[in-house]
């Protein structure tokens, strides 16, 4: 099963997924590609594969992403492959991708299910980008004008969680997970007698 997670920038979602994967041992996330430099603590195949811009634009041309995108000037992209392979080893597949991936991963017809986290209010984003420390305030001006402007995709998500209170934000993600994993697609892969039987 593939879920996929949104939301604009500051709005806890990293601190979302990462309790998701602890309580979900049958959960990986996607490792995506992208061309932006590490930050202090990332590492290459944990939290991104980090290329060139020129290695980026081959996978392109070769067809090798799933979905890819352009988001505040650095390309990220998810490896067909990669998701594929995990998927086989018999992982549910977690995508931190933004709106632009999630509307290519839905042209492509991808299955699953996609989930939007928003802020209680534009205020309390602002206020949790400014905590962050992590850009300077041209970025952090570019990141809330982003965040504005992805925030009107609400729409084309299944599932809106407003992460008010961390903890309650993934207890909803989790029941979000726990209610997909029994649609009949997904529960009928795992019993071929059923599917014999019209
Ligand atoms: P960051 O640079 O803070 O790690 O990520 C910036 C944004 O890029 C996040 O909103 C994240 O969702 C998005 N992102 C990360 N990986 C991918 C990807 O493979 N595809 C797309 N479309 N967006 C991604």
């Amino acid at each position: 099963m593939r879920i996929f997670i949104s939301g604009p920038s500051g709005v806890g979602k990293s601190s979302v997924i990462k309790e998701i994967l602890k309580r979900k041992p049958d959960t990986v996330l996607s490792v995506s590609y992208t061309t932006r430099a590490p930050r202090p603590g990332e590492h290459d195949g944990t939290d991104y594969f980090f290329v060139s811009r020129d290695t980026f634009e081959e996978m392109i041309e070769k067809g090798s992403f799933l979905e890819w995108a352009n988001v505040h000037g650095h390309l990220y992209g998810t490896s067909l492959a990669w998701v594929e392979s995990r998927e086989a080893d018999g992982f549910n597949v977690l995508f931190d991708i933004d709106v632009q991936g999630v509307i290519q991963a839905k042209a492509k017809g991808s299955k699953g299910c996609f989930i939007f986290i928003v802020p209680p209010d534009m205020e309390e984003l602002s206020r949790r980008l400014n905590g962050r420390g992590t850009e300077d305030t041209r970025q952090l001006a570019l990141r809330l004008e982003n965040a504005r402007h992805e925030l009107t995709y609400w729409t084309i998500y299944d599932y809106l969680v407003v992460n008010d209170s961390l903890e309650k934000t993934i207890d909803d993600v989790s029941t979000i997970m726990e209610a997909q994993g029994l649609l009949k697609e997904e529960v009928i892969r795992k019993l071929p007698w059923l599917s014999t039987i019209a």
